[in-house]
């Protein structure tokens, strides 16, 4: 897997697939939705992904979640990504798409996935693509979700996640209970007023082109006001997926 991992993410791409084997994919569903949720940090993909997966029936990966994970554990990939994570930065490419192949091709995926949290920058579209196109997959819909700096630092002062589910909650103070898991309520290290700082331009530095590459890509870019209430949210998502 590692070695299959390695050669994905480095050879170039019109050298890709014709010597390679690829692991065996799961049995795809011929109406399996693939959507990149894109926007910036804090602006509600973690909280209309899991609404979103309930609505179009297709699990979610996000990726900040597998990392926070890997943290919580110990684990190798958890140290690595600690420093980057606490002030804000992003981790390689490499260890992003490593993360996305090793999930992806675990069988709950054969659904579709709703990817919250990955693309960020453009070297990560270029992989996800390759990595899609290698598996037989495309890409649906890149949901981009607009809101501007203001409410993001806002919102961010305010949230609190849930330390064992992550569930994001907003103007709910830490050491409540999540109502889904009964998990207590903490502030993210990230959500820290200097760490936001740099989130945000690095949001502007490094993941703002992606959208750029996937305009001239041809992807499908469904577009929605990321202001308002939950529920509205979701629903003008939806529509703009649909439409
Ligand atoms: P998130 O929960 O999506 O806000 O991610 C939290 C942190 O995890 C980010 O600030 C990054 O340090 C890291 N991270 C998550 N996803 C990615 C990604 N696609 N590329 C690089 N870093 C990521």
């Amino acid at each position: 897997m590692l070695l299959w991992l390695q050669l994905l993410l480095q050879l170039p791409l019109p050298s890709i697939a014709e010597d390679l084997t690829f692991p065996p994919v799961p049995p795809y569903h011929s109406n399996a939705m693939i959507i990149v949720l894109f926007g910036k940090p804090g602006a509600g993909k973690g909280t209309q992904a899991p609404l979103l997966a309930k609505e179009l029936d297709v699990p979610t990966l996000a990726t900040g979640d597998v990392l926070r994970a890997a943290l919580r554990a110990g684990t190798k990939l958890g140290l690595e990504a600690k420093s980057y994570m606490d002030r804000g930065d992003l981790v390689p490419d490499s260890v992003i798409l490593g993360i996305v192949a090793e999930e992806l091709g675990q069988p709950q995926y054969a659904k579709g996935v709703i990817l919250d949290g990955v693309v960020r920058t453009v070297p990560q579209a270029e992989g996800l693509d390759r990595m899609l196109k290698s598996m037989g997959r495309k890409l649906d819909a890149v949901l981009a979700f607009d809101i501007d700096n203001e409410e993001i630092v806002r919102r961010l002062e305010g949230r609190t996640v849930c330390e064992r589910c992550q569930t994001p909650y907003t103007g709910r103070a830490v050491g409540s209970v999540c109502e889904k898991c009964g998990g207590a309520l903490m502030r993210r290290k990230d959500d820290d007023p200097e760490a936001v700082r740099t989130r945000l331009r690095v949001y502007e530095e490094q993941t703002a082109p992606v959208m750029d590459w996937y305009q001239r890509a041809g992807a499908k870019i469904a577009v929605v006001d990321a202001v308002g209430a939950v529920d509205d949210i979701t629903r003008r998502a939806l529509e703009a997926l649909r439409a």
